[in-house]
């Protein structure tokens, strides 16, 4: 009385294990002066800091970009009409 059978057991080890890890460094941006973080709505000054709504006037943030060299620019740009008004008769 053979009722011994071998079982071959044949086990698919699927231990696969595809653990993709997807270095995704999401940049949270924050504002340089206060540190919060930063969603839609955020504001690059000129000194390439970006900041949030509180602190996005340059005086808010300790700017310290040259606004006065940009002012004198920008006047120079946009109204050229003043210099050229003195020559007018
Ligand atoms: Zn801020
Ligand atoms: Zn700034």
């Amino acid at each position: 009385m053979d009722t011994k059978g071998k079982e071959n057991k044949t086990i698919d080890e699927k231990g696969q294990e595809n653990r993709q890890e997807k270095k995704t460094k999401i940049k949270k941006e924050r504002c340089h002066f206060c540190n919060k973080k930063l969603k839609m709505i955020n504001f690059t000054c000129r000194c390439n800091h970006k900041f949030c709504i509180n602190h996005q006037s340059p005086h808010s943030h300790n700017c310290t970009y040259d606004f006065k060299k940009e002012k004198q620019n920008e006047i120079k740009k946009n109204n050229p009409i003043i210099q050229t008004k003195v020559q007018k008769i």
